[in-house]
């Protein structure tokens, strides 16, 4: 392998989305472009969602669309004239010790051209879910309506009084099932893990969240106040069907790394049994899923959300990850790895967390470098 030429850099940045803009298998913010439904909205507030050194515009809305932060992150790419290797998708990296540098081995997309780099500092920013994953429940090959990913799912009409099943509880499930059903589809939602507070804590929760990273509040402290706050909102959601956590928001978002949110719009439809919980499914069959407690019910449309974790070979090779593609430090210490290795994004933060990394990556660089940059 050391004796393919070798294209010297001295940094790689590995990802094209906000962690990062370097070399990217598509283009910028592909997941963003690519891979998201036409309702979704951040449902961070702007502050909490820009990267360093350019704020949202004040002029923009409290909590961006969509479209409006694909163009915010253009106009980065634009405004910091930063010129991503397209089409490119890094198979290999490892560590040269005879060198004392990064190998990566890059392949062409569609042409398949290989190219090697050395490099003093290899920062990946591939992103913590950006795979989307169908676990095989059994039975699912036989099932004769549509099954599609999260990911592959823009807009509702399309299902129009067609009987669909989303199964996933967390934001992104709510949402599209939110969605379905305002274009009369007869949705149902799976939800197997529990869920502790609707999307309105939620910006509670994320306001108590920021406050605990910054002044270090006692988690199980904030866990108990929202807690206590949600069941005076909404009562007791386990009346319909709707399992109740035991843990706090704070904690399996720490533990996690998943909002554990439910939309408001899709309580009042759940209350209203426009949209129907049911619990864990056991078996798919040609027109219809067989759930935990015995029941079938026909389906034509079932999707799938789960989102898997970040899982390449390429970065499995890494020792900063372990097999199921988390990191191997903890936050606040997840971004550095032995011999300049870094990463960007895995911090279970949302775009909050993204914003952290490069500032912190770029003072580590500038300080093995004595400040030259
Ligand atoms: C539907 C959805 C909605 C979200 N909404 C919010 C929100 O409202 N607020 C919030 O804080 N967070 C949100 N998140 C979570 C998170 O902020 C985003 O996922 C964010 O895009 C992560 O950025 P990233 O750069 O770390 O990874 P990604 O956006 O996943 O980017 C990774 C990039 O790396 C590239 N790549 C991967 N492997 C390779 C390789 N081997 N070679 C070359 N390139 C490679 C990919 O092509 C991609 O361009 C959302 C996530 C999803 C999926």
């Amino acid at each position: 392998m050391d004796n393919f030429s070798k294209e010297e850099v001295e940094v790689v940045v590995v990802g094209a989305c906000p962690s990062s803009i370097v070399v990217s298998t598509y283009c910028c913010a592909y997941l963003w472009k690519k891979k998201t439904y036409d309702r979704l909205q951040l449902h961070l507030s702007k502050d909490f969602c820009s990267l360093p050194f350019m704020p949202q515009a004040t002029s923009s809305p409290k909590y961006l669309s969509k479209n409006e932060f694909i163009q915010y992150l253009d106009g980065y790419v634009e405004h910091f004239k930063i010129k991503p290797k397209f089409q490119t998708c890094v198979e290999l990296a490892f560590y040269n010790n005879d060198e004392k540098k990064w190998n990566v081995k890059s392949r062409h997309v569609t042409s398949g051209e290989m190219e090697w780099y050395a490099c003093d500092f290899l920062i990946l920013a591939t992103g913590e879910n950006n795979g989307g994953y169908i676990p095989k429940v059994v039975g699912i090959d036989n099932f004769n309506g549509e099954i599609i990913h999260s990911s592959d799912y823009k807009f509702s009409e399309k299902y129009k009084d067609k009987k669909v099943l989303v199964v996933g509880s967390r934001n992104y499930g709510m949402e599209i099932v939110f969605d379905l059903s305002n274009y009369g589809c007869h949705t149902s939602i799976v939800i197997r893990s529990p869920v502790s507070f609707s999307i309105s804590l939620y910006l509670v929760f994320t306001f108590i969240f920021f406050v605990f990273l910054h002044v270090n509040l006692p988690l199980s402290l904030v866990d108990i106040v929202i807690a206590k706050f949600a069941k005076f909102n909404f009562g007791n959601l386990a009346e319909f069907g709707i399992p109740q956590s035991e843990k706090g928001p704070c904690y399996v978002k720490i533990s996690k790394g998943t909002s554990p949110v439910i939309d408001v719009g899709a309580i009042g439809k759940i209350k209203l049994e426009k949209i129907k919980v049911l619990l864990g499914m056991s078996e798919i069959k040609e027109h219809k899923v067989v759930f935990e407690n015995g029941k079938e019910h026909q389906f034509d449309g079932h999707f799938c959300y789960w989102i898997q974790k970040c899982c390449y070979q390429m970065a499995k090779a890494i020792s900063i990850f372990i097999d199921d593609g988390t990191l191997m430090n903890e936050f606040p210490n997840h971004w550095k790895g032995e011999n300049r290795l870094y990463c960007a994004g895995f911090s279970k933060r949302g775009l909050a967390g993204i914003s952290m990394d490069p500032i912190t990556i770029v003072d580590d660089i500038k300080t093995v470098k004595g400040d030259k940059i």
